[in-house]
């Protein structure tokens, strides 16, 4: 998925569930993470990171390779949601907690994603093993509409109602 497209649905999916919009845009920055990690790392660098268009590079690491492991980022937020609650003081735990939330859940929203896309996600460390739902392609057409499915999702009933407006 490009990183746009990630963005969108690290938004769309929690608001139209929470309607909360700190929440949502906390996850939709979130939602580039496993990406934006295995840039800065060095792994390779594809299309997916440019909206634009198909931009190749090498990298060490294969892209989607370990950073793109749910049982890797199970361990990770674990560890992080704990370590860093354990160190907050108690009057700002509440907020923390609801931020790290948001975090946990863009960055699981990206290998869901990732998963709907043909070359998915890998479910061991070799990435021999992958999961995917083969759904469409990294920036093809069918991509844009899943993208807009997550919008109708978010903001339909607003749609709806300013269509129904609009013909008043
Ligand atoms: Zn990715």
């Amino acid at each position: 998925m490009k990183w746009i497209s990630h963005n969108i649905m690290g938004f769309c999916v929690p608001y139209a569930f929470t309607g909360d919009w700190m929440f949502s845009l906390v996850s939709a920055f979130a939602a580039v993470i496993p990406d934006s990690v295995e840039m800065a790392l060095g792994f390779s660098f594809t299309e997916h990171y440019v909206p634009w268009g198909n931009v190749q590079r090498g990298g060490i690491f294969k892209h989607r390779g370990i950073l793109h492991n749910p049982i890797f980022w199970t361990l990770v937020c674990l560890f992080f949601y704990g370590a860093i609650l354990s160190l907050i003081p108690d009057e700002y735990k509440g907020i923390c907690a609801s931020l790290l939330l948001a975090v946990v859940v863009g960055i699981f929203l990206h290998l869901a994603g990732d998963v709907m896309t043909m070359s998915g996600v890998p479910l061991n460390l070799t990435g021999s093993k992958r999961m995917s739902l083969g759904l469409f392609r990294t920036g093809s057409l069918c991509e844009v509409a899943f993208v807009v499915l997550f919008i109708l999702l978010a903001f339909g009933e607003w749609i709806y109602y300013f269509m129904v407006q609009s013909y008043k």
